[in-house]
C-alpha cells in the first residue's frame, strides 16, 4: 500500500535489512495498480474455483495511504474479488496513525487489524521508535485501546511482536496479554546464516525465551490464540501448521509490492538485495506465472524442497526447516536448515514433552501423541503383535534421538558460559555439517543415562558435565572433521562414547587436550601424548576400541568399556579378554542364528533396534540373568550363556527395550493407577508397567519355545502361554488402560490366539 513508514524501527527488514528494493518504488499505489492486481486475484480465483482470498494489506505503512487512498484500495478490490470469491481482508499496521474515522472504513469493508507491538514501554522502545528517537508505545497503545473499543472490536486482529531476547519474556507475554488481543504472533528477528540473529544468552536463547511464555501461557489456560505455539500443538498431532513459519504446509503467498510487481514472501529480503523479486508484475503476468516461477515453487515444495539434514530430523515434520528466508547462507543458498535449527529442535521437542495433550486426565488420554507427531495406532498394532517391523524400530529410535537431543540443549543452557560451551558449539557445528555423524553418536544407548544423570544427579554425586567433550569428540572424530577439543580423563581413561577408551599415562590428570585430524586423534595431558591413528591403522598400547560381532550383513556392538553401561539391575562385566571376547563372539553369532530359525518375526526389529550388547558379571551360582534399561534404548545386558538360552534371552530383554521406548512416546495406562497386580512368574505382586513389561516378554519367550521341538518344549510354550494369558487378563481387568493400552493388550491377545497350531 506504501513504501515508506512513520516509524525507524532499527529491526525492520523492509528498510534495515539486505533488501533495499523500496528506495527506487513509488511512495504509494496507483489506483491503476490496484485494479490490476484486484483484476489478477479475480482472475485467478475464478479459474481456480477458489471460495476464499486472503489479503493483508501491508508497507511500509499502510495507513499512510490515508482514508481517502484506503477507500478507494478497498471499494476497488472489494468490486473485484467479491463477486468471485469470499474475501478475508486484513491490514498489519504500526498503529500510529489509526484513528476513529479509519476503524469506521475498516469496520464498513470488514478490514481486521493486526497491531506490531514488542512488549512494554521498555521492550517496544529497544527498537520501535520515530526517526528522531522518541518512543512510539503511547501512539500504538492508543490504537489498541481503540481496537478494544466494543464498536471497533470486531477489527481487531491481534498483535505482531518482534522477539528480543534481552527483554523478560514473561513480562512481555503479560504486556501483550493486557491489551485483551484475539490472536498473538511471536516473530523471530528476520535472520540468516549470513546474518545471524543476536543471541545473548546461548544458542538456543529464543527457544529459552519463548518456553517460559509457553508454560505459562499452559498455566494460564491458553487465554489468547498464540500463532507459533498453537502452530505446534496442531502439528504434533498430525494437523497442518496454518503458517509459513514452521511446518510443512505448501506456502501459498505472494506479495504485490506498490509498483505492481510481484515477490515472494516479503521475510525473503533479509537474505540478499533483490531476493524477494520475480520480475514478474500484475499488468503483465497472470497468478499462474507466478507460481510457475521457479524461486516461488521451491518455496512450496514441503519435505522434498529442504535441505538433507532437515529431510532426517526427527521433527521435520513439525518445524519444517522453519521459515525459507531464515535457510539462507552465503554458501549454500536456500539448502540449510533454519539458523534458529537449535531453537526450534529444543521448542518443540520440550513442548511436545509438557504438551497439555498429554497432561490431560487419564480417561482423557485416548488422543495422544507420539513424540514424533505421528499416530501412535500403526505403531501400537505392530509392536503389539510381538514382533516389531523395521520402520516401528526407526520410528522408536527416531523418537528417542529426539528426545536425547532435548537432554542435550537442557545439558548445553547448564554449561552456557562455562570453558564446556566450546564443547556444544563444535557440536552445533558438526550437527549442522555432517549429522549423520551427530546423530550416530547421539544415537549411543549409555548417553541417555549420562545425560539424565547429569540433569537429575544421583544425590552426593556431582554431575558429569565435563562428558560432554568426549561426546562432542567422538561426533568429530565419526565426522572425520579436524578441530581440537578438551575431554575428561576418568579412572586414567580418555572415552570416547561407542568408540572405545584410551588409557593416558599421567596420573592425577583430570583432563586431556584431543586434536582430531582425519578421524585419528591426538590426546595430550600433563607431559604424556598418545596419538591414536584413524580406523585401520595400528593402534597404541593403551587403545581399547568397542568391539563388535558380525550377523549376516548387519553388527552389534559388545561394549564392555562404556562408563555409563552400568545401568541395569546386575553389575556390568570388566574389559573382556581375547578369549572372552572369542567366546561372544562365537556365542552371539550361534543364537542369532537359533532366533533366526525360531522367531523370524523377530529378525527386522533386531536387526534395526538392537546396536550394543553390554556383558554382564558372570553370577558365581551360575545363574543367567540378563536385563534392559529405560535410559539405554537399543543395549541390553545379558551374561554368556549357550545359543539357545542367549537367543531367550537376547529376544526377551528386546521386549523391554521395545515397550520402553513405547511408554516413553504414549500414555498406556493411568499413571495415577498405584494397585499392584498378581503374575504368575512372580510371587510378589509387580507395578502395573512391571506386569505389562513382563507380558510382554513372556508373549516373546512363548514365541520361542512355540517353535522350539521335544516335550520339554511344548511344556515351556504352556507355561509361557499361560502367563501370557493370565497377564493380559489381568491387566485388562484394571480399568486403568487407556485407549493405546487397550490396543497394546488386544494386539498381545490376538497374537496369542492366532497360535492354533500350538501343542497343547
Ligand atoms: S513500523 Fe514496521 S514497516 Fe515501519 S519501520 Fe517499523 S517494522 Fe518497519
Ligand atoms: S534440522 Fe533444524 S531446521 Fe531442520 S527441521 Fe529439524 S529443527 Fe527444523
Amino acid at each position: 500500500m506504501h513504501s515508506r513508514c512513520d516509524l525507524a524501527c532499527d529491526h525492520c527488514y523492509v528498510y534495515e535489512h539486505a533488501d533495499q528494493s523500496w528506495r527506487a518504488r513509488p511512495r504509494s499505489i496507483a489506483p491503476e495498480t490496484v485494479a490490476a492486481a484486484a483484476l489478477r486475484i479475480a482472475e485467478h480465483a475464478r479459474e481456480r474455483g477458489l471460495r476464499r482470498v486472503h489479503l493483508v494489506l501491508h508497507g511500509g505503512e499502510p495507513l499512510l495511504l490515508g482514508p481517502t487512498g484506503l477507500a478507494m484500495v478497498l471499494t476497488r478490490l472489494r468490486a473485484a474479488i467479491e463477486p468471485v470469491a469470499e474475501l478475508d481482508l486484513r491490514m498489519q499496521s504500526n498503529g500510529v496513525l489509526l484513528t476513529p474515522q479509519l476503524c469506521d472504513l475498516f469496520l464498513e469493508h470488514g478490514v481486521r487489524v493486526g497491531i506490531s507491538l514488542d512488549g512494554d514501554a521498555a521492550a517496544n522502545d529497544r527498537h520501535r521508535r520515530f526517526a528522531n528517537g522518541a518512543s512510539s508505545h503511547a501512539q500504538v497503545r492508543r490504537a489498541l485501546a481503540l481496537l478494544r473499543r466494543p464498536a471497533y472490536r470486531r477489527c481487531y486482529a491481534g498483535i505482531l511482536c518482534t522477539i528480543d531476547v534481552r527483554n523478560d519474556p514473561v513480562a512481555v507475554y503479560q504486556a501483550l496479554l493486557a491489551e485483551a488481543p484475539p490472536r498473538i504472533d511471536f516473530l523471530l528477528p528476520h535472520a540468516t546464516w549470513a546474518d545471524p540473529p543476536p543471541r545473548a544468552g546461548g544458542a538456543t536463547a529464543y527457544a529459552d525465551w519463548l518456553l517460559p511464555i509457553y508454560r505459562r501461557w499452559v498455566r494460564d489456560g491458553r487465554p489468547v490464540d498464540i500463532r507459533l505455539f498453537d502452530s505446534l500443538l496442531a502439528t504434533a498431532a498430525g494437523g497442518r501448521s496454518g503458517t509459513e513459519a514452521v511446518g510443512l504446509d505448501p506456502s501459498g503467498l505472494a506479495v504485490i509490492e506498490t509498483d505492481g510487481t510481484w515477490e515472494l514472501a516479503d521475510s525473503m529480503k533479509t537474505a540478499f538485495d533483490g531476493a524477494a523479486g520475480t520480475g514478474l508484475d500484475v499488468f503483465r503476468h497472470s497468478v499462474d506465472v507466478v507460481t510457475a516461477h521457479p524461486e516461488f515453487s521451491r518455496s512450496r515444495r514441503g519435505l522434498s524442497g529442504l535441505c538433507e539434514t532437515c529431510r532426517a530430523c526427527a521433527v521435520v515434520s513439525q518445524c519444517g526447516g522453519g521459515l525459507r528466508a531464515h535457510r539462507y547462507s552465503v554458501a549454500g543458498g536456500f539448502d540449510n536448515p533454519s539458523v534458529y535449527c537449535a531453537d526450534l529442535k529444543k521448542l518443540i521437542v520440550t513442548m511436545n514433552r509438557e504438551s497439555p495433550e498429554t497432561a490431560v486426565a487419564p480417561t482423557d488420554l485416548a488422543g495422544d501423541r507420539l513424540l514424533d507427531g505421528l499416530p501412535a495406532a500403526d505403531l501400537l498394532d505392530d509392536l503389539g503383535t510381538g514382533h516389531g517391523s523395521e520402520a516401528s524400530l526407526r520410528r522408536l529410535a527416531a523418537a528417542q534421538l529426539a528426545y536425547v537431543r532435548g537432554l542435550l540443549v537442557q545439558i548445553a543452557d547448564r554449561v552456557a558460559g562455562t570453558p564446556l560451551a566450546e564443547a556444544w558449539e563444535l557440536i552445533v557445528r558438526l550437527d549442522e555439517e555432517a549429522t549423520e555423524a551427530v546423530s550416530a553418536t547421539f544415537a549411543h544407548p549409555y548417553l541417555r543415562r549420562w545425560a539424565r544423570h547429569c540433569l537429575a544427579p544421583v544425590s552426593g554425586e556431582a554431575p558429569d558435565w565435563a562428558y560432554l567433550g568426549a561426546l562432542a569428540a567422538a561426533a568429530a572424530v565419526r565426522a572425520g572433521v579436524d578441530t581440537d577439543i578438551e575431554v575428561p580423563v576418568r579412572a586414567g581413561l580418555v572415552h570416547l562414547p561407542g568408540l572405545g577408551a584410551q588409557a593416558i599415562d599421567e596420573p592425577g590428570e583430570r583432563s586431556a587436550r584431543l586434536s582430531i585430524t582425519g578421524g585419528g586423534f591426538t590426546a595430550r595431558a600433563g607431559r604424556s601424548s598418545v596419538t591414536v591413528p584413524p580406523a585401520g591403522g595400528a593402534p597404541p598400547a593403551g587403545w581399547a576400541p568397542v568391539r563388535q560381532v558380525e550377523l549376516d550383513g548387519w553388527s552389534v556392538l559388545i561394549d564392555d568399556i562404556d562408563p555409563y553401561r552400568d545401568c541395569y539391575q546386575w553389575p556390568v562385566s570388566g574389559r573382556l579378554d581375547s578369549a572372552q571376547l572369542a567366546s561372544w563372539r562365537g556365542s552371539l553369532t550361534a543364537a542369532w542364528a537359533r532366533i533366526r530359525r525360531t522367531v523370524p518375526g523377530q529378525i527386522a526389529g533386531l536387526r534395526a533396534g538392537l546396536r550394543t550388547v553390554t556383558p554382564l558379571r558372570v553370577d558365581p551360582g551360575g545363574r543367567l540373568h540378563s536385563a534392559a534399561s529405560r535410559d539405554a534404548f537399543g543395549a541390553l545386558g545379558t551374561v554368556p550363556a549357550a545359543p539357545d538360552p542367549l537367543a531367550e534371552l537376547l529376544v526377551h530383554e528386546f521386549q523391554h527395550v521395545k515397550l520402553g521406548a513405547v511408554l516413553d512416546m504414549s500414555q498406556l495406562y493411568d499413571p495415577a493407577y498405584r494397585k499392584r497386580l498378581s503374575v504368575p512368574w512372580r510371587d510378589d505382586p509387580r507395578p502395573l508397567e512391571g506386569a505389562l513389561q513382563g507380558t510382554y516378554a513372556h508373549l516373546a519367550v512363548a514365541d520361542i519355545w512355540r517353535a522350539r521341538q521335544g516335550p520339554l518344549a511344548r511344556q515351556r510354550h504352556r507355561r509361557y502361554r499361560g502367563w501370557t494369558v493370565r497377564a493380559i487378563d489381568e491387566l485388562a481387568g484394571t480399568g486403568a488402560l487407556t485407549e493405546h493400552g487397550h490396543r497394546f493388550v488386544r494386539q498381545m491377545r490376538q497374537t496369542v490366539d492366532s497360535w492354533s497350531d500350538d501343542p497343547r
